[in-house]
């Protein structure tokens, strides 16, 4: 057994080796254990639906961001509810208040490394805590991995589940990761199809060069022209005059 203190009630908290989630036998808090110390969890609840999460992807579909024909033919292939578990270290840097958000599980996921956690919408996170339907990611980093890194002293420092939604869909296909804040609608990305504006600049670009060869063409060609039928008129003349004088000069 190796002795904890609840982060709330401060009363012991004997933790097995071994142990990750540990209940307060007082105040019946669940706490997350770390090698050094007993941290809070919290939950931070959806504010966004399922439907509303669909109709965000729509809307972002016929973006400008996106190709032309994504809002009618890209489709969604899967749409997973979940929280996922992010550390929050409130600390205190050069005399002010800073708080940094770390992934608390490896991920690929778009946006974990960058969340913005709302503080006030934050909830104690424990067995009443109602997931509607949502699937818990649990933890595999240990919070100690990120201690060493950042600046400033320690407030405190909890573990919030967050809520995401991971969203695959097909365009072209091709399949696509995006990740929904359940909590804000906001949208992340790694890539995406994007709008084909190569063929519009490069349309451009054609149209500009052949109308300056054009015009090139046409200042140059035209007095090149005059200057050739000059040329021919005189040309014309002398060949005339050597013909004609020619046969006259040698028959006198
Ligand atoms: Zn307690």
């Amino acid at each position: 057994m190796v002795n904890f203190t609840c982060p709330k009630c401060g009363a012991a908290l004997p933790v097995k080796p071994g142990t990750q989630l540990a209940v307060c036998s007082y105040c019946g808090t669940p706490s997350y254990i770390d090698r050094r110390e007993a941290i809070f969890f919290y939950i931070l609840p959806f504010s966004i639906t399922e439907e509303a999460a669909r109709a965000i992807f729509k809307r972002w579909t016929a973006g400008p961001s996106c190709p032309k024909d994504m809002e009618a033919t890209a489709e969604i292939t899967a749409l997973k509810k979940e929280y996922f578990p992010v550390f929050r270290f409130r600390r205190t840097v050069n005399g002010k208040e800073k708080i940094t958000s770390k992934p608390a599980r490896g991920t690929l996921l778009p946006g974990m490394h960058t969340i913005d956690i709302p503080p006030g919408d934050m909830i104690i996170f424990d067995s009443n805590s109602k997931t509607g339907g949502a699937e818990i990611l649990h933890p595999d980093i240990a919070i100690d991995s990120y201690i060493g890194e950042l600046e400033g002293e320690t407030i405190d420092q909890s573990l919030v589940y967050f809520p995401i939604y991971e969203l695959k869909y097909r365009y072209g296909g091709t399949e696509y990761d995006m990740v929904i804040d359940g909590s804000s609608g906001k949208i992340s990305i790694t890539n995406s199809p994007k709008r084909s504006s190569v063929s519009y600049v490069a349309v451009m670009a054609l149209a500009f060069v052949l109308g300056f060869i054009g015009t090139l063409l046409g200042f140059l060609i035209t007095p090149v022209f005059f200057l050739l039928i000059i040329a021919g008129i005189f040309a014309g003349k002398i060949l005339a005059h050597k013909v004609v004088k020619k046969p006259e000069g040698g028959n006198a």
